[in-house]
C-alpha cells in the first residue's frame, strides 16, 4: 500500500526532527497533500495510525492540509482553479488545456508540534 509507505516516512521525517530538537515525543504532524499529489487523503489517516505504532509519534495526530489544484493559462495570462483532478486542466476561458500547475502537487510535511518532557 503506497499511503503506508509514505505514511512510514512521515513518521520518520517527524522523529528525526523531534531528535533533533531535543524532544522525546510528537504530539502532532502537519502534512500539505495537493489534489494532484497522487495521494488518497482518505487512506493516509488509518495509514498514519499504523505507522505510529510503537514509535515516539504513537500519539501523534496528523493534520492534512489539502491543497487544491491550480493551473495558469499561457494564452489568458491567468490562473485557474481545477476542481476535477482526474480529468485535463482545462482553462475556462479559451478552453485550451494547461500542463503548467501552480500548486496541487505538494507533499510536504508543513510542521511537527514536539513534547519536551
Ligand atoms: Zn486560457
Amino acid at each position: 500500500m503506497h499511503e503506508l509507505g509514505l505514511a512510514r516516512s512521515i513518521v520518520d521525517i517527524a522523529i528525526e526532527a523531534a531528535r533533533a530538537d531535543g524532544a522525546e515525543r510528537i504530539a502532532r504532524v502537519g502534512l500539505r497533500v495537493g489534489a494532484f499529489a497522487g495521494v488518497e487523503a482518505d487512506a493516509l489517516g488509518p495509514a498514519f495510525e499504523l505507522a505510529r505504532r510503537g514509535t515516539p509519534a504513537s500519539d501523534a495526530v496528523l493534520d492534512i492540509e489539502p491543497v487544491p489544484l491550480r493551473c495558469h493559462c499561457a494564452g489568458c495570462d491567468r490562473d485557474f482553479g481545477v476542481d476535477d483532478v482526474h480529468g485535463m486542466a482545462l482553462c475556462p476561458t479559451c478552453g485550451a488545456p494547461s500542463g503548467d500547475v501552480l500548486q496541487g502537487m505538494e507533499l510536504e510535511v508543513s510542521y511537527i508540534e514536539v513534547v519536551r518532557s
